[in-house]
């Protein structure tokens, strides 16, 4: 199983990881082609990554940041038929579309000329394109292949791994297998990357946040708390042991929204436009002030329809308290309806507030948990207190008031120096980006993954899961030539 040298390891884990530079051959570039086709999503990538060193030349790269994408797309399968991700429609999607946006991609690889000045081509470092009735075009050729091995639907796995493996074996350079959680975890690393620029203060170029800090990642299929110590080290703090919060949203989004807004949109993702119809002036309908207690927090909140919705898991059966680092949503959902089946001709107004007040309460439910846990991290001293950073990913992250219940919750609750991350949306949700960067950060610190490797439709990032641990997978190997 693991293969990755033990001193590479302890690098890893330490403040280098993501740091080390690599000079390859004569290039002081890494480039990657990703692959993302986890679930519904078919996405490409292109990733390039830059030592700023000033070049032996004396001259400064005109590049300007650490990263630099020179391609990102991607295709949605149309579900709207099931309302829901069907594996087959998705399967259908990434055969039609995955190779086509791959040969699109392959003409915004980087030219062979760079710009750095003492960069010149290696041998067997380019690939030629050619279309019809025009020049042939060098290009550089990526490093590694960076793609999704898992978790996620095993045949839409399957159609980006062996599309990878065989680009991989074609230009006779390494495959990286990316779990596509830990790629969620690092994508504001990316952000940070990919705003760095040459000449800020960060002399290091320190991807930001540093390791440790906590990663709630948000989406339509995972609800979970992570602790990531370094790259290849996490541990679930909390998880749903139902349905995730992005199901529960869209579920509740289904009943709560207007017929006429959910006849209008060929979208199955419905949270965006419960968000909308919940707030339709965006912060000034916030009107949020965090509870300071958890008595305050778990009391039921009348409201002016003599309704007041359930806050998840305020009770267990016994009826007592529940404080368990576990979320749970399903009740919510059921509980909305029941309101709305007792009702069906109920006003927009009153919808109005049923949306807001679900979206209180799966925000205060995921909050309650990151203050538990910044608690017992601390009681835990130095190991705790370094945490700095609560970053925020999943495509429920990008909704606005999520960001101001998190925000104004962890305030009252004694912990105002912590930091929030929120990568932009595009990046928050699925996408070929963060499986590039994940890849780089993988690769550099001296992983690469066996060609034999498979789709793994359950990859835990902990250890203490069954199916857990990212160096766990089989099918790791150290990177030929990577000075451990
Ligand atoms: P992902 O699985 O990361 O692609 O994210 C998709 C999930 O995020 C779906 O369940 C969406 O309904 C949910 N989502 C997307 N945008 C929003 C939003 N603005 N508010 C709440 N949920 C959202
Ligand atoms: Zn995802």
């Amino acid at each position: 199983m693991l293969v990755l040298g033990a001193r590479c390891l302890r690098r890893i884990g330490t403040a280098y990881a993501g740091t080390l530079l690599l000079v390859q051959s004569r290039r002081r570039q890494i480039l990657t082609l990703a692959i993302e086709t986890s679930c519904d999503d078919t996405s490409v990538a292109i990733l390039e990554k830059r030592d700023h060193r000033r070049s032996s030349n004396g001259s400064s790269y005109s590049f300007p940041s650490t990263c630099h994408l020179h391609f990102h797309e991607k295709i949605t399968a149309n579900n709207s038929a099931h309302g829901g991700v069907h594996p087959i429609v998705a399967l259908t999607s990434h055969q039609e579309n995955l190779a086509a946006l791959t040969a699109k991609a392959l003409h915004n690889l980087p030219n062979v000329q760079s710009d750095d000045g003492d960069v010149s081509p290696i041998p067997g470092s380019t690939i030629t394109l050619h279309a019809l009735g025009r020049p042939a075009i060098e290009k550089q050729k990526p490093d590694f292949v960076s793609v999704t091995r898992g978790p996620g639907m095993r045949s839409s796995l399957t159609t980006g791994l062996d599309t990878a493996k065989g680009l991989a074996v074609a230009w006779q350079v390494p495959l990286v297998g990316v779990n596509h959680m830990q790629a969620h975890a690092l994508t504001p690393r990316l952000v940070s990357a990919l705003n760095d620029r040459a000449d800020n203060a960060n002399l290091a170029h320190e991807p930001y946040p540093a390791f440790p800090f906590l990663s709630l990642l948000v989406s339509g299929g995972h609800t979970l708390l992570l602790r990531t110590s370094a790259l290849t080290t996490h541990t679930i703090l909390a998880t749903t042991t139902d349905i995730a919060i992005g199901d529960c949203i869209d579920k509740i989004a289904r009943i709560v929204l207007p017929s006429e807004i959910t006849n209008a949109t060929s979208e199955i993702s419905y949270g965006r436009l419960l968000e909308q119809f919940a707030f339709p002036n965006g912060s000034d309908d916030y009107n949020y002030t965090a509870p300071t207690t958890r008595a305050e927090e778990i009391a039921r909140k009348q409201t002016k329809w003599t309704w007041a919705l359930p806050p998840p898991l305020a009770e267990t059966r016994s009826g007592l308290k529940s404080r368990s680092m576990e979320y749970s949503f399903s009740g919510l959902g059921s509980a909305v309806k029941r309101l709305c089946d007792s009702n069906p001709t109920m006003s927009t107004p009153e919808r109005i507030e049923l949306a807001r007040e679900a979206f209180r309460l799966t925000f205060e439910h995921l909050a309650s948990r990151v203050g538990w846990a910044l608690t017992s991290l601390s009681e835990k001293g130095g190991q705790g207190q370094d945490v700095k950073t609560l970053v925020v990913s999943g495509g429920v992250a990008s909704n606005g008031y999520l960001r101001t219940v998190l925000r104004s919750f962890l305030t009252a609750r004694g912990f105002p120096h912590i930091g929030l991350s929120f990568p932009p949306v595009e990046l928050c949700t699925d996408n070929a980006a963060m499986i590039a960067w994940a890849g780089m950060e993988m690769w550099e610190a001296g992983g690469e993954s066996g060609l034999g490797c498979r789709a793994l439709r359950k990859w835990s990032l902990d250890p203490l899961v069954e199916d857990g641990e990212i160096l766990g997978a089989g099918c790791w190997k150290r990177r030929e030539g990577h000075d451990d």
